[in-house]
């Protein structure tokens, strides 16, 4: 290993840089394997700091020269950065470094994709374009200029001036190192406008590859849409003249939020009917949105220091869902982040790298761009505002765009914003922040003489260096239906507060259904022993639409287990409850093709586990499969009615109206496909037009062993199509048989279009490989000697894409002995690598605890 004992950074070891900065000017002689940058930079004594010395990161940078005041230095040099003599006095820091972006596989720091020069400076990829205080806290305004005989030269901030093989841009707003960003090259502008709300003229541009122009229109009108959304909803304006988004094949993340300079992975930008899903379109008009109202949340505002990410990620993330709940529909995206949560977050948060959404330290920050900061921390601001209440939520954001306009800040002035605006303490709130692991809800109910009584209890199961938890502040929306049906309480927010709380509702004519965590008000475990009367009761009348879904979902999830645990056919109440929501033709197609929706076999897994049992991944298989068939074969009278219902007889449009149709209609075409053989999406296929539908038809045709002729058509038409091609890669490994998946994603890294150092097509194939629970899981260990293949082969190309994916494994304490050995066999195969980088130790070795 390259650190025998690498080093753990703490939240509560946070000082002050020694120095301010005023100013950065930066010079980039671009070239490909010798690129020079020249920095000029203004520092001045920092007067809230104790400690004077003037170390400055740099990593895989080669000092050329460095001045103070002009005159020469030669700082003391390491592989993390350097150290000077400064004095005790504002002076001018110039220095010039070499650096290879042709080399950068790493894609850190400035690299190159297609001929291509671009940057990615978060979380400290700055420290490898040049010697910086690269930490959030050191804010500045920078001037680049660009040298360079590539058409386009673009920076941060305005333009302030150009000719033949330059440019120059000028960010008059201090930022942190992390919004830094370049890009050059051959690139092609689709041109927007927007005028904001004070008369400002932007000019917009998404820069993309020759080729790519037919792919640009659909983020661009999310764009506007996302600076108008932020006008009208938070008061937010844009800041600069220029908006530019640059869409790159080669990228780690979705997408990076550079000030005025948006670097986007063309996964997460570029779209068009023909190649892209509905969900890609979706996530798309998500990803513009999220990292433009970073500008305000994260740029404006930033971070302190980087365990405070969740101060910009979840109240980002939080904004976009808003906005993606007012462009589409509420109900729809609340399910979607539920499942999705509960998919990602929730194994996260019960497993061995569970840490709080403000982690106390860690080793490599790249490993805590997670679930839990991201998801968990968008949830926590959706409890604060359900506790405060809308306008207080919205005058507390006013007070903090008003306060900490231009600074670097920290939960605790998040938290006193709010407490400030409503007079509230919230000090045990805060423990959402500190306390790792998913809180357990117990709900109890007694019914007496017109009362009825609710006890909730909590409990948080002990975690990663936590074992003991205290209670927190739960916000249990409840409302309570009368036995015909009708609501008889409204929706009421319960603040759960202590480990156990009675609360009660009288003058009830009859005992009540209690309709509990309405609209997922809190991102916890319900453990509520329900009847399955009593859930097919909400289904059919729950008016609460998160819970009449969550009610159709328990009782799949029920199901499935009696199937699993006790060989029990599939339940009559799930599969007439299915029934009848599917005949609603009053109930949207996308609400509908929800209630089709069954738990992950992996979230199977861990309810099994949760019971005490172990789960075997083929009995689940069987489970689902078995299930599906018999659903198939209950709703199959119904079938050719939602499939003409779900017929568009207009132009292709992504929004949530069709794409709510053409969810219902491929979910319909799936359980079709299970009583035709395939028939009906074999039809189909022939005549899609946009991806969506090719798609759910192909992925009809695999799952039935069939459409071996069509993948190969599909190749065909697409194999210029990088993204598309990347679908083709991964619908493979996700459809193939349990026995046949670890088969099919190996011969599928033999393709010569399987280009590894990139990570979508690297995901497209182990990413598949990890989701698809019961070939992952294959007895004989395939599946993780596969993954584990590739990790190492991986991790000295890019150990950030490696370590993320390495939470494959995170589960593994789940499985049988067996498998659990077979695992422990890899990951430690994966820590003895010699060389491994500190991104993969840490996350193997996190894991390897448990
Ligand atoms: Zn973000």
């Amino acid at each position: 290993m390259r650190d025998a004992a690498p080093t753990t950074i703490y939240l509560k070891d946070y000082t002050p840089f020694g120095y301010l900065v005023d100013s950065v000017h930066l010079t980039f002689d671009l070239a490909a394997h010798a690129t020079r940058v020249t920095s000029r930079i203004a520092f001045r004594p920092n007067p809230d700091a104790a400690d004077r010395t003037f170390f400055l990161h740099g990593e895989e940078l080669t000092l050329i020269r460095a001045s103070i005041d002009g005159v020469q230095i030669t700082p003391e040099v390491t592989d993390k950065g350097l150290t000077a003599p400064a004095p005790d006095a504002p002076f001018i820091w110039e220095a010039e470094v070499e650096i290879d972006p042709g080399n950068n596989t790493a894609l850190e720091g400035l690299y190159m994709s297609n001929g291509m020069y671009c940057t990615q400076c978060e979380a400290e990829g700055f420290r490898k374009i040049t010697y910086y205080p690269d930490r959030p806290d050191v804010m500045s305004t920078f001037t680049v200029r660009i040298n360079g005989d590539l058409p386009v030269l673009l920076s941060n901030g305005n333009p302030s001036g150009k000719g033949e093989g330059w440019a120059e841009w000028t960010d008059p707003w201090p930022k942190p190192a992390y919004l830094f960003a370049l890009v050059a090259g051959e690139l092609i502008a689709h041109p927007g406008q927007f005028t904001t709300m004070s008369g400002r003229d932007v000019e917009l541009n998404l820069w993309v590859r020759p080729g790519d122009e037919g792919k640009c229109a659909f983020g661009m009108e999310a764009l506007k849409k996302s600076m108008k959304w932020d006008e009208d909803v938070y008061g937010r304006e844009y800041d600069l003249d220029v908006f530019n988004i640059v869409a790159v094949d080669d990228f780690n993340m979705g997408a990076m939020e550079n000030k005025g300079l948006n670097i986007f992975n063309s996964s997460a930008v570029l779209a068009s009917p023909e190649t892209s899903t509905d969900m890609n379109f979706e996530r798309i008009e998500a990803i513009i949105a999220h990292e433009y109202f970073h500008n305000w949340t994260g740029n404006r505002i930033t971070c302190r220091d980087w365990f405070q990410l969740c101060l910009k990620e979840g109240l980002t993330v939080f904004r976009d869902a808003q906005f993606t709940s007012d462009m589409r529909s509420a109900p729809v995206k609340r399910i979607h982040d539920a499942i999705d949560l509960r998919a990602r977050q929730f194994p996260e948060d019960n497993g061995p790298l569970s840490h709080p959404v403000r982690p106390e330290s860690f080793q490599e920050i790249n490993n805590f761009y997670t679930a839990t900061v991201y998801e968990k921390g968008a949830e926590i601001i959706g409890m604060l505002k359900r506790l405060v209440g809308d306008e207080a939520y919205t005058n507390a954001l006013d007070l903090y765009f008003d306060r900490h306009d231009g600074q670097a800040c920290t939960i605790e002035d998040w938290i006193k914003v709010f407490e400030d605006t409503t007079g509230r303490d919230l000090d045990q709130f805060k423990r959402w922040y500190s306390q790792s692991g998913t809180p357990r809800v117990t709900v109890a109910e007694e019914w007496a003489d017109g009362t009825y009584t609710l006890t909730l209890s909590q409990r948080t199961e002990p975690t990663p260096g936590q074992d003991e938890k205290l209670p927190q502040v739960i916000p249990v929306a409840v409302g309570l239906l009368g036995p015909n049906g009708d609501e008889v309480r409204a929706t009421e927010v319960l603040e759960l507060t202590e480990a156990s709380q009675s609360f009660t509702f009288t003058g009830l004519a009859a005992k009540p259904t209690a309709s509990v965590l309405r609209d997922f008000s809190a991102p916890v475990i319900l453990e509520q022993d329900q009847s399955n009367a009593e859930r097919a009761f909400l289904l059919a009348h729950d008016t609460d639409a998160f819970n009449r879904w969550q009610a159709g979902r328990s009782l799949a999830e029920d199901t499935l287990l009696n199937m699993i645990q006790s060989d029990a056919a599939p339940d009559a109440d799930y599969l007439d409850g299915l029934l009848a929501v599917l005949r609603d033709g009053d109930l949207d197609p996308a609400y509908r093709a929800l209630m089709l929706g069954l738990p992950t076999q992996s979230e199977l897994a861990a309810a099994l586990h949760e019971n005490g049992e172990t789960p075997y991944p083929m009995a689940i298989w069987t489970a689902v499969e078995t299930l599906r068939q018999v659903t198939a074969q209950h709703v199959q009278d119904l079938l050719p009615r939602l499939h003409s219902e779900t017929v568009i007889d207009a132009p292709y449009n992504p929004d949530a109206d069709q794409s709510g149709k053409r969810a219902l209609g491929g979910a319909a075409l799936a359980l079709t496909s299970r009583l035709d053989g395939g028939a009906k999406a074999t039809e189909e296929y022939k005549t899609a037009d946009n991806m969506t539908l090719q798609l759910t038809a192909l992925s009809c045709l695999l799952r039935a062993s069939k459409g071996q002729a069509e993948l190969a058509a599909f190749y065909d038409q697409w194999q210029h199509d990088r993204l598309v091609m990347d679908k083709w890669f991964g619908l493979q490994v996700s459809m193939a048989a349990p026995d046949a998946t670890a088969d099919v994603a190996r011969n599928l890294t033999e393709h010569p279009d399987f280009n590894w150092k990139n990570p979508n097509r690297f995901r497209a194939v182990m990413g598949a490989l990890a989701m698809n629970h019961a070939g992952f899981h294959r007895a004989d260990g395939a599946g993780y000697a596969l993954l584990a293949d590739w990790l190492i082969k991986l991790d000295p190309v890019n150990p950030q894409t490696t370590a993320r994916m390495c939470s494959a494994f995170q589960t593994w304490k789940r499985y049988d002995t067996d498998r659990q050995a077979l695992i422990r066999a890899q990951l430690t195969r994966i820590a003895e690598t010699p060389d491994l980088s500190r991104d993969t130790t840490e996350m193997v070795s996190r894991i390897l605890d448990a």
